[in-house]
Parts: C-alpha cells; structure tokens; sequence
C-alpha cells in the first residue's frame, strides 16, 4: 500500500506512484545525501560533522544546488536527503526542496537538527514544497539521556514537540538513533516511543568514530551482534520500518536468521513481503528500501556542503568536487568509488566471506580504526568459514587509486590523481 501525505490536497507528487526500480550500483546510486550546510546550533558529542554555529561561506550556493538536483534527477530516482548540520539554518531550503520534489519527481526527505527553528510554520512551507520524510533524532527514552547527548538542555522536550507538529501536518516520521554505550540500555524504551510516535521508520545508526563521535563510545563486537539479534526479533513485531545504518553485517544476520527459519524470501509477522537475498527488507511505506547491499559509494554518495563528493557521510576520503566534476562522473568513475564497489578488493575476513556482496561490511568503520577503507569490518564477529581455514585474501589494497593524503581539515583523506576523467555512459 503506498501511503499518500493527506494534506498535500491534489499535489500528487509522481514519485509516490513509481516503484524503485533495481539499479546496477556501478551507474546509480540508490540514496544521494546533500549536506546543505555545516553549521547547526546543537553541538552532539558525537557529531560525524562538529558542527559549528556559523554557515561556511564556501557552501554550495543555490545556482550550484539546483545544478546538482538535475544530476541527482538524472539518474532516475534515487533517494534524496537533505542533511547537515541543520539544513534549517539555509533561508532557501524550502526552494531547494520544491525544486527537488516537484520540479524534478525526487523522494526528498529532511533531516533537522531539534531545535527552535523547527517552528510549525517553517514545517508547513516544507510539507507544501513536497517533502517525503522528516527523519529526528531520538538518543534516548528520557531528557537524561537525549540531551546529554546533544549538548544541550530542553533538545529532548523540543523533539517531542516538533513530532508534535509533523502528526498534526501529515508529515511522515523517521526517528535515527545513534547506538553507543551511553544508550545500549534503553533501546528497548526507545524503540516503545518509536511505534508511540507512529513513526515510518526506526533509523538505528551504530556509531562510527568520526568527526566528534569517540572510538571509546562504539560499542562492542559482541554487543552489535546481540542488538542485531534483537532488532530482527524486533522487525517482526512491529509496525514500523527498522533500518541498521553504518552495519551492514545486520544483513548478515538477518539472511541466517530466515534461513534457519526455512525462509529463503517470506512475509514478515505483519504479512508483508519481505526480500532477503539481497539486503532483505523492501516495504511498501512511499520510501521504499533497497534489495541489494547499500555501502558506502555503492549505492550511496555523499555531497558536503562544500560540494566536496565522499562515498558516504562517515568516510571522509575526497573523491572530487561538483564544482569541478559531475557527481555522475565521480561516483560512477573514481577509483575510490569503483574499488568500494569491488568485493575482491574486500582485505581481511571480509575478503573471503560468503557476505561479501550483501554486507562486505561498514567501509567507514573500517577507515576510522584501521585507516584503510578496504580492511575487514572491526565490528563484526563472524569468521568465514575460509578465513577459519587461514585462506585470507592477498593484500589487493587500492591499487590504482593512487596514496592518500590526509588533509589538516578534520582530518580529511584524499586521493592522489582519484578521479580519472572518461565519458559518461
Ligand atoms: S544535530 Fe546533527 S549536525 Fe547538529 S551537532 Fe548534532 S549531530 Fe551535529
Ligand atoms: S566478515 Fe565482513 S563481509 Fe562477512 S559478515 Fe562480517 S562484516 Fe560482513
């Protein structure tokens, strides 16, 4: 059943009626993220972004977006998100969004930081100007937790009123949550507000260390597996869609799981059809998931506010710039992009594991605690059955991407002669 967003009276929006179809991850992307701008008011201790108050002068103009929006639309119909810092800080977001869902047919969702920008008027231009989702974050069942977390008192209180204001608008809901072990506890409460909130989608987000996020707050291997578990349980349950983001090796356990259940593909406890020889979990709610195994610049790319492209948010390897490039080139011809996309180019367990091309584990992980984007998942406690028998792949590395170089801003890599200029196909 595709879910129509009821106050957008007559303003059917086209991509509402179209399925996704499968695309081949080497030419398409299935989900673009557009970091409109840095600044953002909160200051989370674990921010991919450090955010900081001030806009950059350097961000993409709106001439420079609306370029992008018509490459992102030519590719067909990925997912567009609109992120930040809090892309409420740009006066123009509700042109870029128009732009973007009407204009050009692309499922845009949004994705503010709580704050008192968030006004109800504010959220009615944006659900006018055809946004899909609005996706917030919730880090815990309580102020305690949640605000600890965001830097700042009272986040927790304005979350809950700006839901407030989207059930009251027809806007549908996400809710991300990061997982740390500041959290790891009450999951299950937050999950309970989750289904309370009539929430779409339950985004659980497993902390890779980068930008402000610490290496000390991930959680352990043992403990990603154990929450897996509990979140595929979970899946059966209840009536909201649930997402593992930064932790492709859920997919791994999801597949074994229907497996021993004697399911190869099967309807989830709510009747619904469920497909689980790709990435599994393909729901029918307006914004549909992908049936193969998104990574990072496989299926997904990443456009900072600067118009810097990265394979995703949380991999700051520097592929290219639009000012100077196509996104559509970059993504389709870098190097970086194309080795990502190369499960033989997989080191470690990973390399040799049956998962490889489904899950191949979070590539962003990998870089924060190894440095290298193509080594094992370090939060993965699975040992194929070939890396059991010491059969691990040589060290194929990035062969032809050339040294990285890392940049004093934040630590930033980038890749020597990345990006190889060819025609587009
Ligand atoms: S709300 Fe988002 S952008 Fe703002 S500080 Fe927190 S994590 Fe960073
Ligand atoms: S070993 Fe790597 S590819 Fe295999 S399940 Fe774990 S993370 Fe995924």
């Amino acid at each position: 059943m595709i879910r129509e967003v009821g106050a957008q009276a007559g303003a059917k929006l086209a991509w509402k009626e179209t399925p996704i179809p499968s695309v081949d991850f080497n030419l398409t992307p299935y989900t673009v993220i557009w970091e409109v701008t840095r600044a953002c008011d909160l200051c989370c201790v674990h921010c991919r972004a450090a955010a900081q108050k001030i806009r950059d002068s350097r961000e993409l103009s709106a001439t420079e977006g609306y370029r992008l929006i018509n490459d992102i639309a030519a590719w067909g119909s990925p997912v567009f998100v609109l992120t930040g810092g809090d892309p409420m800080k740009r006066p123009d977001l509700e042109d870029l969004i128009c732009y973007a869902a009407k204009e050009r047919k692309l499922r845009t969702s949004l994705t503010p930081s709580a704050t008192p920008l968030v006004t109800k008027m504010r959220l009615k231009e944006i659900r006018n100007a055809g946004i899909a989702r609005i996706a917030l974050s919730l880090d815990g069942p309580a102020a305690a937790v949640h605000d600890d977390f965001r830097g700042e008192k009272g986040c927790f209180d304005r979350t809950i009123e700006i839901i407030r204001d989207l059930k009251d608008l027809d806007i549908p809901l996400q809710i991300n949550t990061t997982v740390a072990r500041q959290n790891i506890a009450v999951l299950p409460e937050i999950a309970k507000l989750v289904e309370g909130f009539g929430a779409v989608q339950w985004s659980v987000f497993f902390l890779v260390p980068m930008g402000r996020g610490k290496k000390d707050d991930m959680i352990s291997p043992v403990q990603h597996e154990k929450i897996f578990h509990w979140l595929y349980d979970l899946t059966k349950k209840v009536p909201f869609d649930i997402k593992a983001t930064a932790a492709q090796h859920f997919r791994r356990v999801a597949i074994a799981r229907e497996r021993r259940a004697g399911r190869a593909a099967a309807t989830d406890g709510r009747g619904r059809y469920v497909e689980v020889s790709g990435a599994g979990f393909r729901y029918a709610d307006g914004i549909q998931r992908p049936t193969q195994g998104v990574n990072d610049g496989k299926g997904l790319v990443f456009i900072s506010h600067v118009g810097d492209v990265y394979p995703s948010g949380f991999l700051p390897i520097r592929a290219g710039n639009i000012r100077e490039k196509s996104v559509i080139d970059i993504y389709r011809d870098s190097f970086l992009f194309r080795d990502l996309r190369n499960p033989d180019k997989l080191k470690g367990k990973c390399g040799v594991c049956e998962y490889r091309i489904v899950c191949g584990g979070n590539r962003a992980r990998a870089w924060a605690l190894t440095g290298d984007p193509l080594e094992e998942e370090p939060a993965c406690v699975y040992v194929p059955p070939l890396a059991k028998d010491g059969r691990l792949p040589r060290e194929t590395g990035m062969s032809k991407t050339g040294p990285l170089i890392r940049s004093e801003r934040r630590g930033e890599t980038e890749q020597a002669e990345s990006v190889r200029t060819t025609a587009r196909p």
